[in-house]
C-alpha cells in the first residue's frame, strides 16, 4: 500500500522498494528510472526530494520550472505541453523533452537546440488517451517519428505516453501496449509510461521509466497555491 503519511523520504523509499520487488517478480532484470513530478510542489519539497536521492525531476510548466528548478543539481525533465513560443527556455532549462507531439513543436525545439549548440534529447508522446488532449495518435506516429528523426539537433531516445485514468486494468493495459508497440518502431530505449495510480501495468508493459508526483509527495497543492 501506498504510505499516505510520512515524509518524503519515506514516501521515496518505500515507493523504490516496491518499484524493486514489482520487477523482481517480473524477472525484469535492472533499474527503472523514476522521475519525481514536482508540479505545484514547492522548491523545498523539491529539494526535500532531492535529499532522499531523486535523481531526476519532472515540471509540466516553463513558469513554474524558472523559479523553483532552475539552479537545482537535478536531472529536469519537461513533461508538459510544448507552446512553440516556449522552445528556447524549454530547451535551456530541461534536460530532455518528453512531450514532443507534432512537428511543429519538434523543429521549434530544433532551432532552439541549434541556438545553444546542443542536441537535445527528446520523448515522442503518444496519445492513448480519450480524455488526453496532446499527443500524436498512433496513425500519426510514423510521420511524426520520421520528422523528428530528421532534426539535426534532436535526438528522439523513445516514448512518453499517458494512460485513461480511472478505467478497468485491462484498458490500462492495452492503452499501454500501444505506446509500446510504437516504442518498438522508435528504435529508442526509453519508454516513460506509468503515474502513480498505474505504474505497475507500466512495468508490465515493459516502461523503462515513471513520472511519480503523488506517490512521492502526496496529494497535490491547488496551483494557486504556489509563490
Ligand atoms: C502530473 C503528471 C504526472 C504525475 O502524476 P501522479 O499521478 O501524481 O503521479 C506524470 N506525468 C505527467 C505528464 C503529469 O502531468
Amino acid at each position: 500500500m501506498m504510505l499516505e503519511r510520512g515524509s518524503i523520504a519515506d514516501r521515496y523509499a518505500a515507493v523504490r522498494a516496491e518499484i524493486d520487488a514489482v520487477l523482481r517478480s517480473l524477472g525484469r532484470p535492472g533499474t527503472v528510472r523514476v522521475v519525481a513530478v514536482t508540479k505545484f510542489q514547492p522548491r523545498t519539497c523539491v529539494q526535500e526530494a532531492l535529499a532522499a536521492g531523486v535523481e531526476s525531476v519532472g515540471e509540466n510548466y516553463v513558469k513554474e520550472a524558472e523559479g523553483k528548478l532552475a539552479d537545482l543539481p537535478v536531472r529536469k525533465h519537461f513533461i508538459g505541453h510544448v507552446q512553440t513560443n516556449k522552445a528556447r527556455r524549454i530547451c535551456e532549462l530541461f534536460d530532455i523533452v518528453e512531450s514532443v507531439d507534432r512537428i511543429e513543436a519538434a523543429r521549434a525545439l530544433d532551432r532552439a537546440a541549434a541556438t545553444q549548440g546542443r542536441t537535445l534529447p527528446v520523448l515522442l508522446q503518444v496519445n492513448i488517451s480519450p480524455t488526453e488532449r496532446f499527443g500524436v495518435r498512433p496513425e500519426a506516429f510514423d510521420d511524426l517519428l520520421a520528422g523528428a528523426r530528421a532534426l539535426e539537433h534532436l535526438r528522439v531516445e523513445g516514448v512518453m505516453a499517458i494512460a485513461p485514468a480511472g478505467v478497468p486494468q485491462v484498458q490500462t493495459m492495452r492503452a499501454f501496449e500501444t505506446a509500446r508497440a510504437c516504442f518498438e518502431r522508435s528504435g529508442g530505449k526509453v519508454l516513460s509510461l506509468g503515474m502513480s495510480g498505474d505504474w505497475r501495468e507500466a512495468l508490465a508493459a515493459g516502461s523503462t521509466e515513471l513520472r511519480l508526483g503523488t506517490a512521492i509527495f502526496g496529494p497535490r497543492p491547488a496551483k494557486e497555491a504556489i509563490r
